[in-house]
């Protein structure tokens, strides 16, 4: 009889009490950092315990400590080892898992340095990291059994060595959504510069939808790591700098594309202030940048899409929303056997039952949406080509960057013109997919160099601003 009272209690508990985890039973108010190498090729991967370090106080929410979101290609989990409760979970990506599907891995080993924050348990814990399987399922590929007294377990508290100041206060950071500001290739003389560029920042993200009606949620703060010279290494423009935390142009032989490889030295720093998202500012002028969810962001500071590359990559890095972009010249590569992507904005089920934004569908707006999506195309491959040939000829800044302006007037002019512009339905081609892959409105921040974020997108930065603010 009181096993049928409890399955029935089970059922009707609302999940998030079952999910309920009191904070301080199980934890301290600190932050445990743990760090591990992660390594392999194309092949296989492996993962190797570093060390645990205090990584100051708890930013991060102390009710919602369970991820119900469940976005990112990595998943972990602190469990309790008796009776197994689930104690804390979030979803994150990683450079080793954008760099094992690039090339090199196919030929190489590579290992990068990561990170996993939670909050400081006050006994020992199971730490269970997973990750998706094809099927976009999260499997389990390492545990640790975490003993709060072993040896290399650190509990001291960093001393501050780094100078830093509040941009945007709102409130205590377990209450709100908190992001820290690294600068990255700012010399001591130009930490003024550094402020000016911090509070840009501030002011491209909180100006947008949806952060603009929850600015109230965010506290911003920034730490001031001087470099010994001005500006970031570009490896395909022969300028090679040694900045302070590592970052540099050309990722995976991507031009414009920029990661930070010191994740000790960018936690260590970060860790100057309460945090749980980030933003290395790159002080240079050439277009370029990268986001990764539960990672960072790095953006350069002073080219003309500066508030537009904050945004775009903030956006991968804080929702995972993914690129809605795709390249025109492989229009005509059929993609077979689209698996359903984990990301919110974008999709490869357009029927419009079942599409995982079908609340939000503009009423009479067709699934799939028609959109003149050949002249768009036709118009991408001009571009494209007028684009590789300023590449070969070492085109200067200036002249990409007006190329960039010119796409993005046609882009504009274009997508908010055709009969189902500022509908949300699902428009084909996204996520680098010419075919088979749908992203929610004709035009989003994450399509072209748009301002505004897509239905879709707005609704998972909603949820993440939700699951960390109280
Ligand atoms: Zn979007």
């Amino acid at each position: 009889m009181r096993k049928v009272t409890i399955l029935i209690l089970a059922i009707i508990a609302p999940v998030t009490q079952l999910l309920a985890v009191d904070f301080d039973e199980h934890f301290k108010n600190k932050t445990m950092r743990f760090d591990y190498h992660h390594t392999g090729n194309a092949d296989e991967e492996h993962f190797a315990f570093d060390e645990i370090v205090s990584d100051g106080s708890w930013a991060g929410p102390k009710s919602q400590l369970v991820d119900t979101l469940r976005l990112g290609k990595y998943f972990f989990e602190i469990k309790d080892p008796g009776t197994g409760k689930l104690l804390y979970s979030r979803g994150y990506s990683s450079i080793y898992g954008e760099w094992e599907t690039t090339p090199d891995a196919k030929k190489n080993w590579g290992v990068y340095h990561e990170s996993l924050r939670f909050p400081w348990p006050k006994h020992p814990v199971d730490l269970i990291i997973y990750k998706r399987n094809e099927n976009h399922n999260f499997e389990p590929v390492y545990n640790y059994h975490i003993k709060t007294d072993h040896y290399r377990v650190n509990p001291e508290s960093r001393e501050d060595y780094f100078e830093s100041f509040p941009v945007v206060e709102n409130g205590a950071p377990h209450e709100k959504v908190d992001i820290v500001i690294l600068s990255e290739g700012y010399t001591k003389e130009e930490m003024d510069k550094f402020q000016k560029d911090a509070e840009r920042f501030a002011d491209a993200l909180l100006s947008q939808e949806p952060f603009a009606s929850r600015k109230a949620d965010f506290n911003i703060r920034a730490v001031e790591v001087p470099s010994p010279s001005s500006g970031l290494n570009h490896p395909h423009q022969d300028i090679h700098k040694r900045s302070a935390l590592s970052v540099s142009y050309g990722a995976f032989n991507s031009e414009r594309y920029a990661l930070g490889y010191n994740n000790k030295k960018i936690r260590n720093a970060a860790s100057t202030v309460p945090y749980e998202f980030t933003v290395l500012m790159m002080n240079d002028s050439i277009y370029g940048g990268g986001g990764i969810y539960n990672l960072y962001i790095t953006a350069s500071a002073d080219n003309a899409f500066r508030d537009y590359l904050f945004v775009h990559e903030f956006g991968h890095h804080f929702a995972d929303l993914a690129d809605e972009y795709y390249t025109s010249a492989t229009s005509y590569e059929m993609n077979k056997d689209l698996k359903e992507p984990w990301e919110l904005n974008v999709t490869a089920n357009p029927d419009p039952e079942t599409i995982k934004w079908k609340e939000l569908v503009t009423e009479g707006t067709p699934i799939p949406t028609p959109w003149e999506k050949e002249k768009y195309d036709k118009h991408g491959m001009k571009i494209q080509k007028k684009r590789n040939k300023l590449r070969e000829e070492h085109a200067s800044e200036e002249v990409m960057e007006e190329l960039f302006k010119e796409q993005k007037k046609w882009d504009e002019q274009h997508l908010s013109n055709m009969k189902y512009s500022g509908h949300v339905g699902a428009f084909e081609g996204a996520q680098y997919k010419a075919k088979g892959m749908y992203r929610s409105e004709a035009n989003c921040i994450m399509f072209t160099r748009h301002n505004e974020f897509c239905a879709a997108c707005q609704r998972a930065i909603k949820l993440v601003i939700d699951q960390y603010t109280e």
